[in-house]
């Protein structure tokens, strides 16, 4: 059987974070699809578009990755692409304790999925989306914080 993993999230905008722990789990599996997640509770900062866009952009030359949106439970996107792993990267323990709860409630909903995760890499411990989204508010650079693929005019 293939290993399929969603790496799901809302990239918005993808981090260098985000583009170590896929680029690190492609050995891993037969296919990883990035997950972008549509949530109508929460507002978008950029484009739906625009994040694909990129995200198409940062792994062109990687032929196991995918890109696809979702909304609803993450368990029912598994299970509608025959995913059988969702990949997560570890930063802080308290990304372990929400990700403890999560993991173990999906695992109950779809006993067939495994949350696998991987560590960041010291460098990225402290980056996330939103400090990438003030550093543009706030007219600074976001260069050093996004993959070298892309280009966030600002
Ligand atoms: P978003 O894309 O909305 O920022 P998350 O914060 O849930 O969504 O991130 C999606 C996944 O990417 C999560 O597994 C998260 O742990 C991982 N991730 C986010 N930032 C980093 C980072 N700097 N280093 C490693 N993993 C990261």
């Amino acid at each position: 059987m293939d290993k399929i993993a969603i790496f799901p999230g809302s990239f918005d905008p993808i981090t260098r974070g985000h583009e170590s722990i896929i680029k690190r789990a492609v050995p891993l599996f037969d296919k990883i699809i990035i997950a972008i997640g549509e949530n109508i509770q929460k507002e978008d900062f950029f484009p739906i578009e625009t994040r694909i866009d990129w995200l198409h952009k940062v792994f062109i030359s990687y032929s196991s990755v995918e890109i696809m949106t979702y909304s609803g439970l993450t368990v029912d996107f598994c299970k509608k692409v025959g995913a059988n792993y969702i990949l997560r990267g570890l930063r802080t323990s308290a990304d372990f304790e929400f990700e403890r709860s999560i993991g173990q409630i999906n695992k109950q909903m779809y006993p067939e999925i495994d949350t696998v995760f991987l560590l960041t890499t010291p460098e990225y411990t402290a980056l996330n989306s939103s400090i990438v989204r003030d550093i543009i508010i706030n007219g600074g650079d976001p260069a050093p914080f996004v993959p070298e693929a892309i280009k966030i005019t600002h």
